[in-house]
Order: structure tokens, then C-alpha cells, then sequence
């Protein structure tokens, strides 16, 4: 090697450690995110996701208690405020954004994470059951999108909606005809708000888990015991059952759902909408289950 060569080779390795060295601005820096069902499971880890790279958060929840803890853990009043909402009353929801926009004066962000989960067979799946899972899941994400919309389309720079979905809006599996049909629903408002509103410019995108056991509010309330029960697992292992039955042999956390999150919404995909993103470890081409 020359001296000539040499003095370059350093040169460019001692510009990149330079580079290393200098504070990389954080992507969602100046940003306001709307996080419904944000104080537990998924929605808390995408409220500490999307701190973590500079937005302030609001974590709305009807767990207001849940959502002031989580607030104060992201650095209080300056970066996160915790609000009630109850996503199937629409007043709550108008109040919530509202204080919202007070509170970091406006929203670029809003995810629609919010729900639960109430699941058996066919037969004895109740009409009430039926009716919660779409209040909340269907009917809630549809109020809250329309409340965002509003107040996006009046702010005038875009900004993002993301729906966390599921897998079970796209395969079929046993004994949850109502929480999946719920979901399915939501699946669907992903692409029609992402037609309606993309001249407008916000997307509108969402993510597909399957089964995040640990650190969900949702397992730990029933659907862990129920779904153990349906695939004739032990409920202690049924993470490692999903993990075992995906290509990447991994079990799914909250926090895969949130990074997915800030990746829909950090400017890494400017032109995508419309899009479900797969959060699953990878599905078999042949899975049925
Ligand atoms: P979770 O129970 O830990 O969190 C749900 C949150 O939503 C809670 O904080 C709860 O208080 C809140 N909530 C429920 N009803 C509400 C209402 N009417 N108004 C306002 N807040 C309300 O559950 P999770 O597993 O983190 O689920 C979050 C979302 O992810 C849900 O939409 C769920 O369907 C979806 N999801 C979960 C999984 C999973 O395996 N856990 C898989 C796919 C999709």
C-alpha cells in the first residue's frame, strides 16, 4: 500500500468514527404522538418507543391511573401526558384529542391501539361479546381516525394513523369469530382511510402481531388461558408454542410491535400506505392452523 493510499485509508476511517461521535438527531424529534390504550402491554411499549426517538406522547387510556404512571416514567409534563378516554364514546374521545392539541399544541401521530379480547366458540359467543369487541376495536379506531383526520386535515402538514391489527384479521384461527371479525373490520379501515386520506397527505398503515404473550393485558386477562385451551398447551408455554411455529423462532414482545410502529412513522417509508406490517416471526407458507 502507498503512502499516498495509506493517508487516504486513514483519512476516511477517522471522517467515520467523527461521524459516529456526533449526535444523530432523533427521528420523531419535534412530533406528537396519540397512543389510545397506551398505559399497558403493546400500547405502553410504542408510548416508550416513540419517546425514545424525541416525541412527545400522549397516552390515552381509560386506565388513567396506568397512563399517569407511564407519563411520569417518559419525563412528565415537558414529553408525556397522560389522558382519559373511553374510545366507544365519542365525547370522550373529541375531549381527549382536544387536550391533547392543548397540551403539545397539535398531533402528527395517532395510533389506534386500544382493545380487548373476549373469545370462544362459535356457539357460545354472545351477542354482548360480539358488541364490546366492535365497540371498541371497530367502532372506537373508526371515532378516533375521524377525530384525528379533523384535526390533521385543519393543521395542514399530513401525519400518520396506525392501526395495531392483528393476524387474526387475515387467518383464520379457532374460536374467536368475534375478535377477528372485529379485527378484520379494522384491517380494512387501514386501506380506506389510507384512500380517503392520502390526498390529504397522512397515511394511514397498521401492524399485524400475532400473539404477543408476554406483557399483554389481553393474555394475562383470558384470551392466554382460552387460546392454551384451543391449541392443548400448557398456558406458561404458550409463548414458546407461537415462537416454535414461526420461521424465526422467536417469540413476538411488545416491544417488536412498538419499533414496527416508529418505522411506519419515522420517515424511513414516505410513500408507503395502506400497508398491514406482519409482526409475527414469520408465517409458514403452509400454516394452518
Ligand atoms: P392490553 O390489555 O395490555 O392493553 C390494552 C389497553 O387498552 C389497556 O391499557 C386498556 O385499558 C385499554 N383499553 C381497553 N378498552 C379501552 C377503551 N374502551 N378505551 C380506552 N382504552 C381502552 O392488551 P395488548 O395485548 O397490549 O393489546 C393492545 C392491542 O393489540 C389490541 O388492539 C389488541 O387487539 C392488539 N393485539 C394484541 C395481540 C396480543 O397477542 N397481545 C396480538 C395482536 C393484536
Amino acid at each position: 500500500v502507498s503512502e499516498s493510499e495509506k493517508f487516504r485509508v486513514e483519512y476516511w476511517e477517522l471522517e467515520e468514527r467523527k461521524l459516529r461521535r456526533r449526535p444523530r438527531p432523533k427521528a420523531l424529534a419535534g412530533k406528537v404522538a396519540f397512543v389510545t390504550g397506551g398505559a399497558s402491554g403493546i400500547g405502553r411499549a410504542t408510548c416508550r418507543a416513540l419517546a425514545a426517538q424525541g416525541a412527545c406522547v400522549v397516552v390515552a387510556d381509560r386506565d388513567h391511573e396506568g397512563a399517569r404512571q407511564l407519563a411520569k416514567e417518559l419525563g412528565g409534563a415537558d414529553v408525556a401526558h397522560a389522558v382519559h378516554v373511553d374510545v366507544s364514546d365519542e365525547a370522550s374521545i373529541r375531549a381527549a384529542v382536544e387536550v391533547a392539541c392543548l397540551a403539545f399544541g397539535g398531533i402528527d401521530v395517532v395510533v389506534n391501539n386500544a382493545g380487548l379480547s373476549q373469545s370462544a366458540p362459535l356457539e357460545e359467543t354472545t351477542a354482548e361479546m360480539w358488541d364490546l369487541q366492535f365497540d371498541v376495536m371497530a367502532r372506537g379506531s373508526f371515532l378516533v381516525s375521524r377525530e384525528a383526520a379533523r384535526v390533521l386535515r385543519a393543521q395542514g402538514h399530513g401525519g400518520d394513523i396506525v392501526y395495531i391489527v392483528s393476524k387474526n384479521a387475515v387467518f383464520a384461527g379457532p374460536a374467536n369469530v368475534a375478535y377477528s371479525s372485529a379485527k378484520a373490520a379494522q384491517a380494512h379501515q387501514v386501506r380506506l382511510l389510507a384512500a380517503e386520506l392520502g390526498p390529504t397527505g397522512v397515511r394511514v398503515n397498521g401492524v399485524n402481531p400475532d400473539g404477543v404473550v408476554r406483557g399483554s393485558g389481553i393474555f394475562a386477562g383470558g384470551w392466554g388461558a382460552q387460546r392454551a385451551a384451543v391449541y392443548g398447551v400448557a398456558e406458561e408455554d404458550l409463548g414458546q408454542y407461537y415462537a416454535q411455529r414461526t420461521l424465526l423462532k422467536q417469540e413476538v414482545l411488545p416491544e417488536h410491535v412498538g419499533a414496527a410502529v416508529v418505522a411506519l412513522v419515522d420517515g424511513s417509508l414516505p410513500l408507503t400506505t395502506g400497508l398491514l406490517v406482519p409482526v409475527d416471526g414469520g408465517v409458514p407458507q403452509a400454516f394452518l392452523r
